[in-house]
């Protein structure tokens, strides 16, 4: 029997007994640990009818537990579907109607609440799991074998359905194969030269593609090791960076961590290595953590249909404010928007993926996978660039593009200027309906404290810098910017919540 993924992860295990992770509270769980866990979790799906090709959807809390159950997952031949904690029990209608899993995981005090709506979405069975790895999923799989005779699952079969973050949208089931998941984490091992001897800060959510598939295929298939926290805790990670070596990490994970007096060289000096991905990370806070630590963030680009695109290198110059170079195997070209037309190195336009990182499909939308999956090219709906060294730079979204009078406005541009004004902390540049320009460049930005600018002051310190099209019309100050659970900018609800300005 071959199952493309798990296989590998098990052909990759040198010596069982090293530890796979560390929990908060010290407790180690190894690599032999692992596999008779994921075995016991493979084995209480299939005795739950689950067979190959069933999806198996879970709401939980981030656990150990949850962990073995997407490997047993794996394992048994289904296809493993988390969902964000954050979802309300209406989104959740929504998803299992859409994806119709067999089985459902909710947490216990949610029970009450999502089971009857699972019901109704046609799922077969509702199972609990807690955030200390407690429920009647946990008492099935300690009911079950640690042995298991994986599903036979080929490369392109399903491992998972993962729906995208929403930031622009109803979120899309991004079907991922085997294949997938297995090459994009390989090609990160040795791109990032990962190693049984690291140990790796696990603070991420595991319901999203960075810190379910990055994070943990990654560790698994380096043989690595990871300290798993239930969630981000600035202090606490600072304080483990003296028997860990590496982080992943969201943007703001590093904004909270530089406000912490203690992030010194000192306290960093034994971790070879910071990544950063998921939402750009400002070139300021490259360099405010080079100054701080002296090492340079590693950041990287990717999203939930292709796995990770581009990384800036291990060894060589990582420059803030790009992305890096397509990784080994992927191939990355930027295209007009309106012809598909691949355009010369610098020119801003569409950035299109191919690769075997690159996703199936849509789940159950073959429209839009038609149009955004030409012929193995995934056109990802962000605009950017290529320079001639092949380094790619991300100008933003097609989505949050501001054309204003006939002009094209990239917010990110406007955002770096207002960002470099002394009092600025953050900023979002949006477009706005305008009866005369159509959309009107409108700036959100969030003050330091004890700053007192102004609209007039921002927009002063702007006009002999940019272009007249491309000043903000408007300049609106809030506390913060609404953001996700990635610590992505949602754009969307700042167009609803200034949407009627310019009326
Ligand atoms: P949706 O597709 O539902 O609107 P989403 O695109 O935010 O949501 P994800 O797949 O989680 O869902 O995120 C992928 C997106 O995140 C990319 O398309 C890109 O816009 C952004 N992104 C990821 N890494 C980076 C990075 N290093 N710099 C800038 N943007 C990034
Ligand atoms: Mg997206």
């Amino acid at each position: 029997m071959t199952n493309h993924l798990f296989d590998l992860i098990r052909a990759r295990i040198a010596d069982p007994a090293r530890p796979f992770i560390e929990t908060a509270e010290g407790e180690v769980l190894t690599y032999a640990d692992m596999l008779a866990r994921s075995a016991r979790y493979a084995g209480a799906f299939a005795a739950l009818g689950v067979t190959p090709g069933d999806r198996v959807a879970l709401q939980v809390e981030k656990s150990v537990e949850a962990v073995f159950a997407y490997l047993g997952a794996v394992r048994a031949g289904a296809v493993f579907l988390p969902l964000n904690t954050a979802y309300t029990p209406a989104e959740i209608g929504y998803f299992l109607g859409d994806a119709e899993p067999k089985i459902f995981v909710c947490d216990p005090a949610q029970h009450a609440a999502l089971a009857p709506i699972a019901r109704g979405a046609g799922v077969a069975q509702v199972l609990t799991l807690d955030g200390a790895g407690q429920g009647t999923l946990r008492v099935a799989a300690d009911g079950a074998a640690p042995q298991f005779t994986d599903a036979e699952r080929g490369a392109d079969d399903l491992a998972a359905l993962l729906y995208t973050s929403g930031t622009t949208g109803r979120s899309k089931g991004a079907m991922l194969t085997h294949g997938n998941l297995a090459s994009n984490a390989a090609t990160l091992v040795e791109h990032w030269r990962f190693s049984a001897d690291d140990v790796l800060i696990h603070a991420l959510p595991i319901f999203h593609t960075h810190g379910l598939f990055v994070a943990i295929n990654v560790t698994l298939l380096a043989g690595a090791s990871m300290i798993f926290l239930p969630k981000f805790d600035a202090r606490q990670v600072l304080a483990l960076m003296g028997r860990a070596s590496v982080l992943m990490g969201v943007p703001t994970f590093y904004t909270r961590l530089l406000s912490l007096p203690g992030l010194t060289r000192e306290a960093s000096a034994g971790m070879r290595l910071f990544i950063s991905g998921s939402a750009p990370l400002l070139a300021e806070t490259h360099r405010a953590w080079q100054d701080a630590t002296g090492h340079a963030i590693l950041e990287r680009y990717g999203m939930t249909e292709t796995n990770m695109i581009t990384s800036n290198p291990h060894d060589g110059t990582r420059v803030p404010g790009t992305v890096g170079m397509p990784l080994p195997g992927v191939s990355v070209k930027v295209t007009d928007p309106d012809t598909g037309r691949e355009l010369i190195a610098g020119a801003i336009g569409m950035i299109e993926v191919k690769g075997p990182n690159v996703f199936s499909g849509y789940w159950r939308m073959p429209e839009k996978t038609a149009a955004e999956l030409r012929e193995g090219w995934f056109v990802t709906g962000d605009l950017g660039q290529i320079d001639l060294d092949g380094r790619v730079q991300i100008v933003g979204r097609g989505k949050d593009l501001v054309i204003t009078g006939g002009f094209n406005v990239y917010p990110k541009e406007i955002e770096t200027e207002i960002d470099a004004i002394d009092g600025v902390v953050e900023s979002a540049v949006i477009g706005v309906p305008h009866a005369d320009f159509g959309e009107g460049v409108t700036a959100v930005v969030v003050m330091s404290d004890g700053a007192t600018l102004t609209e007039a002051d921002v927009q002063a310190a702007l006009a002999p810098k940019l272009a007249k099209f491309k000043l903000p019309k408007r300049v609106l100050f809030v506390e913060e910017l609404p953001r996700n659970a990635m610590g992505k900018v949602q754009k969307n609800l700042l167009r609803d919540r200034f949407g009627d300005i310019y009326k």
